[in-house]
C-alpha cells in the first residue's frame, strides 16, 4: 500500500479485504486481487476519491454479507450509490427484474441500463474497469464462458468505450475479445503487423526524421512517435476492403503532437511540402470533430520512394483525450476544458457531455417520481447505431439500417443461410423491414433452405454479404436463380 494513499481508501481496502476472505477467484488467487485491480485502473484514468473507493466495493454488496447502508455509513452518500449503481448494472444483465421499478413501462433493457447508469455516468465508468479486468485475466474461465463474454466485451462494452472516445481501452478490449473468438485470425494478423511493420522500419525512421527537421527548423514544438494499428481494427478494415492488404494506408502511422491548434495546421502545410498528399484522405477532425468528440488532423502522404503513410497530428489536449476520453474529461477537470476552450487551445467542448447532461436529467426525472417521455429521450449515445435483442435477450448491435439477414448471419452464417422468416417484437414481418433500436428479433429457419442470390438485396452489413457469397461459391451454379437487380 502506498502511504500516500487516503484514510478513506485505506479504510475501504480493509473493509473490502475482511469482507472478500476466504473467497478465491477462478484464478485460483484471493478474490480481493480483482477490485485492487479496478482500483489501479481507476487510478491511472485519473477517477476522483469517490469513484476509486466505490471500485475497491463495487463487488462487496453482491457478493459478501456488507450492505448498501454499511457503505452508505461508512463511506457516505456519493460512494454508497456508485456500488449501489455497479450492483444494479450486474443484476440489470442477467435480467434486468429489479430495474422494474426504474422504468416499468418500457421492456427496453439498454434503455433502463443506460438511465441506471446515467444519473451517475461514474457508475459506468467503474464497469468497464472491472470489464478491464475480467477480460485480461479471462483465460482462467472454461471456454463457453470465455466466449461468451468475449461476445458481450466485443459488441457492447467496446462499443461504449468507443463512444466514450476511451480510444486505449476500447483497443485492449477489442483486442482481447478478440483473441478469443478467433484465435487463428488474430494470431495472423498480429503477425502480419509485425512482419509489415518491421519492414518499413527503416523507411519510417527516414520519414520521421524527415519531418523532425522540418518542424524543429520552422520552431514548432513537437513530439513524434509511431501508431501501431490494433488487431481487431485492421480485422474489420480488411473485411471493408475485400481482404486486400493493400489498400490499407494506416498500417503504421506517425503521430506528431503540437502545443496549440494553429501548430497543427502548420505541421499539416509542412508535411505537404515534403510529400504529396492523397486525394480525399486529408481529414479535419479538428475543424468537425467526431462524433464522440475525437479531434486531430489525418493525412495520407506518398513520399518520393513511393511509401504511403499516415499522419495524425493533435494538440496534447486533443491526445489525452483520444487516449482516456470521458476519463479524461475528470482528470481535466471541467474548468480545464473550459479554459482550454476560452483560450482557443480546444475549439469545441466534448460533445459527448452533452448526452450524459441528457441522461442524468432523465434519470433525476425519474427519482423525483417525474414522467419520462421515453420516446423523447433521445440517445445520441448510439446514434449510428441500434441495437436489437434475440429471444433470450441477448444484445446484438448493428449499423443503423440493418435487415433481418444482416442479424442473422451475425448470430450465425449457419443461421443465416437456412432463414425462412422473421419475426419482429412478436409480428411476423418481411426481410426488407428495417431493424430499430431494442427491436426483439427471432429469426425463423428451414434446414431445407438454401442461400439466394437475391439476398444480397436485403443485406447491409459486409459481414453478412461476405459470408453470403462464400456460401453462393459453394453451390453448384445451375441451381443458382439469378437476381434481377445487381
Ligand atoms: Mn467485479
Amino acid at each position: 500500500m502506498k502511504n500516500s494513499e487516503s484514510p478513506r481508501i485505506h479504510q475501504a481496502i480493509k473493509i473490502a479485504t475482511t469482507a472478500h476472505e476466504g473467497q478465491l477467484r477462478k484464478t485460483g488467487e484471493p478474490y480481493i486481487v480483482h477490485p485492487l485491480a479496478v482500483k489501479k485502473i481507476l487510478e491511472e484514468w485519473g477517477m476522483d476519491e469517490d469513484t476509486i473507493i466505490a471500485g475497491i466495493l463495487h463487488d462487496t454488496v453482491e457478493d459478501t454479507n456488507l450492505t448498501i447502508e454499511n457503505i452508505k455509513t461508512e463511506f457516505g452518500e456519493t460512494v454508497a450509490f456508485l456500488v449501489d449503481g455497479v450492483t444494479k448494472l450486474g443484476t440489470a444483465r442477467k435480467g434486468m427484474k429489479d430495474l422494474d421499478s426504474y422504468l416499468p413501462e418500457t421492456k427496453d433493457n439498454l434503455l433502463r441500463l443506460l438511465i441506471a447508469t446515467g444519473s451517475d455516468i461514474r457508475v459506468l465508468i467503474i464497469k468497464l474497469a472491472d470489464r478491464l479486468h475480467n477480460a485480461r485475466t479471462l483465460s482462467a474461465l472454461p471456454p463457453d464462458k470465455q466466449q461468451k463474454i468475449a461476445k458481450e466485451t466485443l459488441e457492447v462494452f467496446a462499443p461504449l468505450a468507443d463512444r466514450l472516445n476511451m480510444g486505449r481501452l476500447r483497443v485492449e478490449l477489442s483486442d482481447i475479445a478478440f483473441s478469443y473468438i478467433d484465435r487463428r485470425r488474430y494470431d495472423y494478423l498480429k503477425k502480419l503487423i509485425e512482419t509489415r511493420n518491421k519492414s518499413s522500419a527503416k523507411s519510417l525512421k527516414k520519414i520521421e526524421k524527415e519531418v523532425s527537421d522540418i518542424l524543429t527548423k520552422e520552431k514548432i514544438n513537437f513530439e513524434i512517435s509511431g501508431r501501431i494499428k490494433s488487431v481487431y481494427s485492421l480485422h474489420r478494415k480488411l473485411e471493408k476492403y475485400n481482404q486486400n492488404i493493400d489498400a490499407i494506408y494506416d498500417l503504421t502511422a506517425l503521430r506528431i503532437i503540437v502545443d496549440d491548434i494553429t501548430s497543427c495546421y502548420l505541421a499539416l502545410g509542412l508535411i505537404h511540402s515534403l510529400y504529396t498528399p492523397m486525394g480525399g484522405r486529408i481529414k479535419d477532425y479538428i475543424s468537425v470533430p467526431k462524433q464522440n468528440g475525437y479531434q486531430s488532423l489525418h493525412t495520407t502522404v506518398i513520399t518520393p520512394d513511393k511509401k504511403i503513410i499516415e499522419f495524425q497530428i493533435r494538440t496534447r489536449e486533443m491526445h489525452e483525450y483520444a487516449e482516456r476520453g470521458l476519463a479524461a474529461s475528470f482528470f481535466y477537470n471541467e474548468q480545464k476544458v473550459t479554459e482550454n476552450y476560452k483560450q482557443g487551445k480546444i475549439q469545441h467542448l466534448p460533445t459527448n457531455l452533452l448526452w450524459i447532461n441528457e441522461l442524468q436529467a432523465a434519470a433525476a426525472g425519474l427519482r423525483a417520481g417525474k414522467k419520462v417521455d421515453i420516446k423523447k429521450l433521445k440517445l445520441n449515445l448510439f446514434a449510428d447505431k441500434i441495437f436489437v435483442y434475440t429471444p433470450k435477450g441477448d444484445i446484438v448491435d448493428l449499423p443503423k439500417g440493418s435487415l433481418p439477414l444482416d442479424f442473422a448471419y451475425r448470430l450465425h452464417s449457419e443461421i443465416g443461410s437456412h432463414v425462412v422468416g422473421v419475426k419482429i417484437n412478436g409480428k411476423m414481418s418481411n426481410l426488407n423491414t428495417h431493424l430499430h433500436n431494442f427491436d426483439v428479433v427471432e429469426i425463423l429457419t428451414n434446414k431445407n433452405q438454401t442461400p439466394k442470390t437475391t439476398w444480397f438485396d436485403k443485406v447491409i452489413t459486409s459481414h453478412a454479404r461476405q459470408k453470403l457469397r462464400a456460401q453462393l461459391s459453394k453451390i453448384p451454379k445451375k441451381s443458382i436463380i439469378p437476381s434481377k437487380k445487381r
